[in-house]
């Protein structure tokens, strides 16, 4: 039997009415109960447009923050600071009140979760959220009865106690706690009607996962109807994954080959429906359903019962392309977001049961996939083919740098510079808006951005900083400023995405050969600069970012991408140099995150990621290379960014101090300057003198003074400029303070 099963249709809504929702119900616009009016008819579009398309689809999904969120209320585990919980208020609080629990990336994704906590409370299941959802799909006439619920195993192994993930032992613990409570929230649930559970479990994808725990856990669940959904990754314990006493399997096989690997060669029980993460889930490119169709059909063949499947959420995805009206054709007909994921679904389950229509539909889209790749530029594959190891190397090894550019600086000990923007203000956005939309002319525009770089210019000459930025007053975001600059990328008008609770972004789309067809900040940058004689750093976003950032092209591996789009940082640093610019700073802060889930294939991503950037930042020896990283644990890859050959870098720190301080010790050869970020610019706090001076020291305890650079977390884009006054004032006076403890004798 064939059937479609979909899940993970973005909550945002047609008109972004999840985002208008619940920022009008927080700034108290509208109650209670007008939000989850508000909320029935977003779930009657998002639950119309499944039915429309598929047989199978869950409902439970609206979650009003995050459904991991959502299944710590469930099953109870409120940390205590929350309690008693009182609805809605409570949940709020849990997800971004001033003590909100811990929010992350989840998995290699832009979305961030809740973590929860684990604190040893009693546990109980309340099934409120849950069954609320039944009753709705039930009332909009959408006898759906399927559920979709984290699973167990994912939501321990995503949890953590006393700020740190659980240890194998306080996992099993955590777990036979969770049991009885999960097994309850189930059993409510069928009792209020649901006919199956699909359970999210994408922790099983990485590496080592306590595979007798994880049988355990659904052993124990066995009495109920369970689907259990897998993604981002293939499984490496699939023939006890495919064991396990439920009714279906989910297996993405679409982002790697391990699954269908292991799929032919120790098959897949009869009994079982095989849910086949087949249509691409996490990217937006058009599928060669013919293609998909034979895959399909081998599939088939070996099994029951199929459900073609995306291979992942289609959460991660903008909802339809169909308003994109201004993106070039050629593009737009290639592109599938996620309604065009589920037509595509339902057309290859029609080409598969012998429909005309679909027949007709799966070869248009083979067809375009025979046209090959979009927008070649034959001199920037050129240029990729001449691309000799040298390029990948700066002339001059950095110790032989660091005098040279020393010389040209003259910069104190500890010095102190920012990240690069300073605070975006509300005339500011207003200011961009009108400009793009044509109200307000490019001279114009220009002579205010350059007013803000000369203030702010003035004003980090007065605070004292030692390496001074232009602002980025220019930029709305670091990623999406270039991608309107290069060719290759697109950018849309309306993709938006959810990055976390009402919180949305637009990926631009890299579709043909990125080319710099001219200088993109150099105007900005040289103006800066010519207003003082303190050096202005060059900003430019790095290749690896730019990269992960995006959606990347099909017909071409990812490592080539990083290299063209390196080739047009690298003329960009050629023209600040050009100009007179001493130091230029590359951000790298998705460096981390684009790592594969599993450890193994690190190896090969880091070594292109540290190419794609070295690529970038081939400056002349005097040039003084700085990059910039965030959002990251650095915890093991030290020795990667190491590699990198920048000659100074910032990192966020605030939150990962201690740890990172043991790094070093563990990685003795780091030789280049580094600024812990002293300032947590996510948080209003304004640091103390005091407390970035004890930065400063645990620095000091693992590094020479040499190499230790002064600098907040991150961009200041997002701060008041009260506060940021305040900060930096802090910040200049700890350093002053550090250099003179180091330049005084003891007893002078
Ligand atoms: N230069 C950027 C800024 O200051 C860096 C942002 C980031 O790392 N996320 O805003
Ligand atoms: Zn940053």
């Amino acid at each position: 039997m064939l059937q479609v099963l979909a899940y993970g249709l973005p909550r945002l809504g047609e008109k972004r009415q999840y985002k208008t929702l619940l920022e009008r119900y927080w700034n108290g616009k509208i109650s209670e109960s007008e939000l989850y009016t508000g909320m029935e008819a977003l779930e009657k579009e998002r639950l119309d447009t499944y039915k429309a398309y598929v047989d199978h689809y869950p409902c439970g999904e609206l979650s009003l923050y995050d459904p991991m969120l959502d299944l710590a209320v469930a099953v109870g585990l409120i940390p205590r600071r929350f309690q008693p919980y009182r609805g809605l208020t409570t949940y709020f609080q849990m997800s971004r009140g001033a003590q909100a629990l811990e929010m992350t990336k989840w998995f290699n994704t832009n979305y961030h979760y809740l973590v929860p906590e684990w604190e040893d409370q009693p546990l109980r299941s309340d099934p409120t959220f849950f069954q609320q959802a039944l009753a709705t799909a039930q009332k909009l006439g959408h006898p759906t009865a399927l559920l979709s619920l984290i699973g167990p195993y994912t939501f321990l192994a995503l949890s953590k106690k006393d700020g740190m993930p659980l240890e194998a032992s306080s996992l099993e613990t955590a777990a036979e706690a969770l049991l009885p409570v999960y097994k309850g929230l189930l059993q409510a649930l069928q009792q209020s009607g649901a006919k199956g559970f699909l359970l999210h479990e994408p922790a099983f994808v990485l590496e080592d996962p306590p595979v007798p725990l994880i049988g355990y856990l659904y052993h124990q669940l066995a009495e109920y109807p369970i689907y259990i959904l897998t993604y981002y990754e293939s499984v490496d314990f699939y023939p006890r994954f495919v064991e396990l006493p439920v009714k279906g399997v989910g297996l993405d096989f679409v982002s790697s080959e391990g699954n269908k690997k292991a799929f032919f060669q120790y098959g897949f029980p009869e009994d079982k429906v095989l849910i086949a993460g087949i249509i691409d889930g996490r990217n937006i490119w058009c599928a060669d359903l013919l293609q998909k169709a034979k895959e399909a059909e081998t599939l088939a063949q070996r099994v029951g019962t199929l459900w073609l499947a995306p291979s992942a959420p289609l959460s991660l995805l903008p909802l339809t392309k169909a308003p994109e009206t201004k993106m070039p054709r050629a593009v737009w007909e290639r592109l599938s977001f996620a309604r065009e994921k589920l037509e595509e679904l339902r057309l290859l389950a029609g080409y598969l049961r012998g429909e005309e229509a679909a027949k007709a539909a799966a070869e248009a889209s083979a067809a375009l996939w025979l046209k090959g790749p979009l927008a070649i530029h034959p001199p920037t594959q050129a240029r990729l083919q001449a691309l000799r190891e040298e390029d990948f190397q700066r002339p001059l090894p950095y110790a032989a740098r660091a005098p040279l550019q020393q010389e040209r600086l003259k910069l104190p000990l500890f010095p102190t510079t920012t990240i690069g923007s300073f605070p975006q203000t509300e005339d500011l956005r207003a200011l961009r808006k009108a400009y793009r939309e044509g109200k307000v002319s490019k001279e114009a525009y220009e002579a205010q951005i350059r007013a803000k770089i000369a203030e702010v210019i003035a004003y980090q000459e007065k605070l004292g900083l030692d390496v001074l930025v232009h602002g980025e007053f220019e930029r709305s975001d670091m990623v999406e400023f270039f991608a309107e600059k290069l060719e290759g990328f697109a950018i849309t008008e309306h993709g938006w995405v959810l990055s976390y609770g009402s919180r949305v972004y637009r990926t631009p789309i890299i579709y043909g050969d990125v080319w710099r067809p001219a200088p993109m900040t150099v105007a900005e940058i040289t103006y800066a600069q010519s207003l003082t004689s303190k050096p202005v750093k060059g900003m430019l976003t790095g290749p690896v970012t730019l990269l992960n950032w995006s959606y990347a092209p099909p017909h071409k591996s990812r490592e080539k991408v990083a290299y063209e789009i390196a080739l047009a940082i690298q003329d960009e640093v050629r023209d600040l140099e050009a100009a007179g610019i001493r130091v230029i700073q590359i951000d790298e802060p998705a460096f981390r995150e684009g790592a594969p889930l599993k450890r193994r294939d690190w190896p090969d991503y880091f070594r292109w990621a540290v190419r794609a950037f070295r690529l970038a930042a081939r400056a002349q020896p005097t040039t003084q290379i700085h990059s910039h990283m965030c959002y990251s644990e650095f915890e093991s890859i030290l020795p990667y960014i190491w590699e990198m050959d920048f000659d100074v870098i910032s990192i966020e720190a605030s939150r990962s101090k201690g740890t990172l301080v043991q790094e070093f010790r563990r990685f003795p050869q780091w030789d280049r300057p580094i600024g812990l970020g002293v300032y947590d610019i996510h948080s209003p706090a304004i640091p103390s003198e005091e407390s970035i001076l004890k930065v400063i020291e645990a620095a000091r305890a693992v590094l020479p003074d040499a190499l230790i650079w002064v600098n907040p977390d991150c961009g200041l884009k997002t701060r008041r400029w009260e506060e940021v006054t305040s900060a930096l004032t802090h910040m200049v006076s700890a350093a002053q303070k550090a250099r003179a403890s180091v330049t005084t004798p003891p007893n002078a």
